[in-house]
C-alpha cells in the first residue's frame, strides 16, 4: 500500500473516545509507514449538533496521541456548494427525487405494511414519493413544502448498467476481503440531502474523499454498509473509487460499541485520570511507534 492518502473524519458532536483513538491511529499507521499522507476532516454538516469546542478538543486529543496530519483541515460546513453541485448533477441525471415525507410518516407507513423490507441499517424507505409525477413535485417545491432529496437507486443502477464492486484491503464485519460486489438496492432509496442539512453523510463523504485525493478509505465496520452507496455515487458522479480498509470497532466489557455520550472512555477523561498515551496504545492492542 505505498504512498496512499487516507483520512480520519470525526464529527465534532462530542469528545473522542477510545474507539476514535483506534480509528485515527489505524488510519495513520496504514499510510505513514509507506510514505503516504494522513488527513483529518471535520464532518460538521449537522450544524445543530456540532460544536466548535469539540473540534478544538479533537485536535488536542489527536496531538496527545502523537499524531500529525496535513493542513489545512477540511471542514465540511465550509463546502456546502461542492455537495450541492454534486446533487445538481444527480438531479440532471434523473436519479434524485424530492421526498416530502416526514420521519413520522415514514415510520407510520413502515409499521402499517406487513413484512415491509428491513435493510442492514433499519427500515427501508417505503417509496411514498418515488412515483410522484414531475408536475406535482414542481408544484409542491414551488409552494415551499419542506423536502429532502433521495437517490432513486433503481434508476441509478439502470444508468450504470452493470454491477459495481470495491476492493477491500482490510476486513469487512463478516470477514469480507478483496473484490466485493455492491448491492445498493439492499439499502433502499437513501437520503442525499435533508430538509435541514443540505448534504447527507453519504453525499458529503463521497465528494470530499475525491476532492481530497483520498486513495484509501480507512474506517470502522459500522460504515461498511455505506460503502455500497458511496460506490454508486462515485460512479454516477464520475469520481475515482478509492480502496477500502475497514477495521474492527472497539467495544466495552459487555461487547457494546463505545458511544460519545458515555464519557468513561473519552480520551480527555482518561488523560485527566492519569492514563498515559502508552497505556492507551496498549489497551487498544496497538504499537506506539
Ligand atoms: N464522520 C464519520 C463518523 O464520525 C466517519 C466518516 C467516514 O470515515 O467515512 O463516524
Amino acid at each position: 500500500m505505498s504512498g496512499h492518502i487516507t483520512r480520519f473524519a470525526p464529527s465534532p458532536t462530542g469528545y473522542l473516545h477510545l474507539g476514535h483513538a483506534y480509528a485515527a491511529i489505524y488510519a495513520a499507521a496504514a499510510v505513514l509507514d509507506t510514505g503516504g499522507k494522513f488527513l483529518v476532516r471535520i464532518e460538521d454538516t449537522d450544524l445543530a449538533r456540532c460544536r466548535a469546542e469539540f473540534e478544538v478538543a479533537i485536535e488536542e486529543d489527536l496531538k496527545w496521541l502523537g499524531l500529525t496530519w496535513e493542513r489545512p483541515v477540511r471542514r465540511q460546513s465550509e463546502h456546502f456548494s461542492d455537495y450541492n453541485g454534486a446533487l445538481e448533477r444527480l438531479k440532471a441525471l434523473g436519479c434524485a427525487y424530492p421526498c416530502f415525507c416526514s420521519r413520522k410518516e415514514i415510520e407510520a407507513e413502515f409499521s402499517a405494511s406487513v413484512g415491509a423490507p428491513q435493510g442492514p441499517e433499519g427500515p427501508l424507505y417505503p417509496g411514498t414519493c418515488t412515483s410522484l409525477d414531475d408536475g406535482s413535485r414542481r408544484e409542491r417545491i414551488a409552494r415551499g413544502d419542506a423536502h429532502a432529496w433521495r437517490m432513486d437507486v433503481a434508476k441509478a443502477q439502470a444508468i450504470i448498467g452493470r454491477t459495481l464492486s470495491f476492493e477491500e484491503r482490510g476486513l469487512g464485519p463478516n470477514g469480507e476481503r478483496g473484490r466485493i460486489d455492491v448491492r445498493p438496492e439492499t439499502y433502499g432509496d437513501f437520503v442525499l440531502a435533508r430538509k435541514d442539512t443540505p448534504a447527507s453523510y453519504h453525499l458529503a463523504v463521497t465528494v470530499d474523499d475525491a476532492i481530497q485525493g483520498v486513495t484509501m478509505v480507512t474506517r470502522g465496520h459500522d460504515l461498511f454498509p455505506s460503502t455500497h452507496l458511496h460506490r454508486l455515487l462515485q460512479e454516477l458522479l464520475g469520481l475515482p473509487p478509492p480502496l477500502y480498509n475497514h477495521h474492527r470497532l472497539v467495544r466495552d466489557e459487555f461487547g457494546k460499541r463505545l458511544a460519545k455520550r458515555d464519557q468513561s472512555t473519552s480520551l480527555r477523561q482518561l488523560r485527566a485520570q492519569g492514563m498515559s498515551v502508552v497505556q492507551v496504545y496498549e489497551m487498544l492492542g496497538l504499537t506506539n511507534r
